[in-house]
């Protein structure tokens, strides 16, 4: 069964609220099995709403709208909708009593006014009661077996409506449709790092060969490295997840080294298992990292027991004082050198008693650059059991993106390192 997403609300066009609906609709949508084939935003303006509405019925037949049901002037969704499916609307006694009741019970005797409007329901149309809040969802079929389903838009509300009274119609709705059993949407991701979109592109040549007729490959690039996601569309569950599974055996060798994970998996908890495993300590010295990578570290529970520490070496006087840094090392190289990098991780390691200490040196910018350091220049030392390494990067983007991903460079070559892969 394909679907439409519609969410209405001139905040969204101006960018003032974020669509996070659209999102969780589409994640809801594709857990159940349905495919989402457009997603349409457009103004709280009536013949906008019944534009998008008619073109979706026409293309798709089945729509989910969100947004536009509260009890203002501006909220038009319902009057477009009934237009649209020729439905006129009709006062609802049972829908105002429920809504007088609500108000009731939140100690306000008398309900306003305006909520009045909430009771009018397109005719022959099914009532969702909104037990998260005033707007009731509404589910509209036609004789032509045409859907429309109505939401509200606040988000705690479209959630609750769609979970406990929208999904179970919607499953009975594909029962009956494919009563072979239920298709799924499902998705599988593998995580890299330390390589480029392009040159991973590369490493991977033609998927299609690689993983088959049934899944599709989808590249999602980030700061912190890029995941490809597996996505097997509308097969039973248990032919979906043999089919990703056998994609992400056939995928994942050639992603190599740069391949840290799959699912959810967290560079910073893959570097803390693999200490663990050896029973190893960490200790962090980070200068243009600001701390990005003890929070990474610290962000993942248990981490306690193998992460001691570590020193926000942001001036020169930290580096040398604090971490032992010498004084002629920085005045002949500068802060933002090898031997910095390699001198704060062995500081640090020293002064912690940990195995495995990391150090990050660098220019985030957006000043600061110097002739043959520009801007994004970094330096990451890595210690492991003594034996200390350096690399340098120049990393591109604003301040943050040269943060971030220097954060996870320090965080990937220790887990090559320590996990013997370089
Ligand atoms: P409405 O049902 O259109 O009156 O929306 C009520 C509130 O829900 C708005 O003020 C927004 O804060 C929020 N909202 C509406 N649409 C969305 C959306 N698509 N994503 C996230 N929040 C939304
Ligand atoms: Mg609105």
């Amino acid at each position: 069964m394909d679907v439409e997403i519609l969410t209405v609300g001139t905040e969204l066009l101006l960018g003032l609220t974020v669509d996070t609906n659209g999102a969780d609709l589409g994640r809801a949508l594709a857990a159940a099995g349905i495919r989402v084939v457009r997603r349409t935003s457009v103004a709280d303006d009536q013949v906008q709403i019944q534009d998008a509405v008619r073109s979706a019925l026409e293309r798709t037949a089945a729509l989910v709208v969100s947004g536009g049901l509260g009890p203002t002037r501006d909220d038009v969704t319902k009057h477009a909708v009934a237009d649209v499916l020729g439905k006129p609307l009709r006062h609802e006694p049972d829908v105002l009593a429920h809504l007088e009741e609500l108000y009731r019970r939140r100690g306000i005797p008398r309900m306003p006014e305006a909520n009045r409007s909430q009771a009018d329901v397109p005719e022959g149309a099914t009532v969702l009661t909104n037990r998260w809040g005033t707007a009731p969802g509404l589910w509209i079929e036609d004789g032509a077996g045409r859907l429309v389903v109505l939401l509200p838009g606040v988000p705690a509300e479209l959630r609750g409506l769609f979970e406990h009274e929208v999904l179970p119609r919607l499953k009975a709705r594909l029962e009956a449709a494919a009563p072979a059993g239920p298709a799924v949407v499902r998705s599988k991701v593998l995580r890299t790092t330390g390589i480029a979109e392009s040159a991973l592109a590369d490493l991977v040549g033609d998927p299609a060969r690689l993983i088959g007729p049934s899944l599709t490959l989808a590249w999602l690039p980030s700061y912190e490295g890029t995941d490809l996601r597996l996505t097997a569309w509308r097969l039973p569950a248990e032919q979906a997840d043999a089919a990703l599974a056998a994609g992400a055996e056939a995928l994942r060798p050639k992603l190599g080294p740069y391949c840290y994970g799959d699912g959810d998996a967290d560079l910073a908890a893959v570097v803390l298992d693999l200490l663990a495993a050896q029973g190893a300590h960490l200790a962090v010295a980070e200068s243009c990292t600001g701390g990005i990578i003890g929070q990474r570290l610290t962000n993942v529970p248990g981490s306690s027991r193998v992460f001691s520490g570590g020193v926000i070496a942001y001036d020169n006087d930290v580096k040398m004082h604090v971490l032992g840094v010498s004084a002629e090392t920085l005045a002949e190289h500068g802060a933002v050198s090898e031997v910095v990098a390699r001198e704060m991780a062995e500081g640090v390691a020293r002064i912690l008693g940990a195995e495995a200490a990391l150090a990050v040196t660098g220019i985030a910018g957006p000043s600061g650059a110097v002739p043959g350091k520009p801007v994004g220049t970094v330096w990451i030392g890595v210690s492991w059991r003594e034996q200390v390494r350096a690399f340098t990067h120049v990393l591109p983007g604003s301040r943050e993106a040269v943060r971030r991903r220097a954060a996870q460079w320090a965080l990937d070559y220790l887990r090559r390192i320590v996990g013997g892969l370089m």
